[in-house]
């Protein structure tokens, strides 16, 4: 244990410095500096959530912004949706928004949340996320970096 504690305290803190904070979004007044965000994957290759888990891990640690992801929707201020909405995702989809209790906010996250990315046009998927649900920002890249995403979560908490 204690050569644990040893060496806990020779790497000392592992998280990025913190970039200065963006600029608040109107819906940051409502949330008071803390968000709980439900993630939904309507559609994804998996490459955004890898980021989006980068983004809470240590060395991003979106945490300490005052943003935390939760299991249910009627526990979160807001959705993190990624993918393209696939035609068995939209209607799960518009369930979990409407689960969600107001004030209420939608972060589209990647190119294929945004405008279906690589996925436009293909047979099984229905359209990008602002189709389904109302959009209040979108996050580019494919995948997006981690950075972008945290940024994107500051905004809501206004941290
Ligand atoms: S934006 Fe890129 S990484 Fe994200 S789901 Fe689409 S293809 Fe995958």
């Amino acid at each position: 244990m204690l050569r644990l504690w040893r060496t806990i305290r020779a790497i000392g803190r592992v998280a990025e410095p913190a970039p200065a904070a963006p600029t608040a979004a109107p819906a940051a007044a409502d949330f008071e500096g803390s968000v709980q965000i439900r993630h939904v994957d309507a559609g994804s290759c998996n490459g955004c959530e890898i980021e989006i888990g980068a983004a809470f891990g240590p060395v991003h640690d979106a945490e300490r912004y005052g943003a935390r992801l939760v299991a249910s929707p009627r526990h979160a201020d807001a959705l993190l949706v990624t993918g393209p909405v696939t035609r068995n995702m939209a209607e799960p989809l518009r369930r979990t928004f409407e689960a969600v209790p107001r004030p209420r906010v939608v972060v589209a996250v990647g190119d294929c949340a945004c405008d279906c990315g690589v996925f436009a046009g293909a047979y099984g998927v229905v359209g990008p996320v602002r189709e389904i649900v109302p959009v209040d920002a979108e996050v580019a890249g494919c995948p997006p970096r981690p950075e972008a995403i945290v940024e994107a979560v500051r905004t809501l908490t206004g941290r």
